[in-house]
């Protein structure tokens, strides 16, 4: 089964990628500070499920895509 070393957060109106995974149904608090990985710190959302439709970050994405070893 595929692992993800990342998970998605919602935060400033746009999805981040962060490493590392969280536990089952587990949240970053909100408006926690993390560090995405496209190198910007951002404060965290996802109160309610509305956020999770913002876009994705692209530059998350790509990183996202080099961390777990998708081919480009
Ligand atoms: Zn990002």
């Amino acid at each position: 089964m595929f692992r993800p070393k990342h998970h998605w957060q919602p935060a400033e109106h746009q999805r981040h990628a962060v490493a590392g995974t969280l536990p089952g149904g587990q949240r970053n608090r909100d408006g926690e500070s993390v560090e995405a990985l496209c190198q910007r710190t951002v404060s965290t959302a996802g109160r309610t499920e509305l956020d999770w439709l913002w876009p994705t970050c692209p530059d998350c994405l790509q990183a996202a895509e080099r961390l777990n070893g998708v081919p480009s």
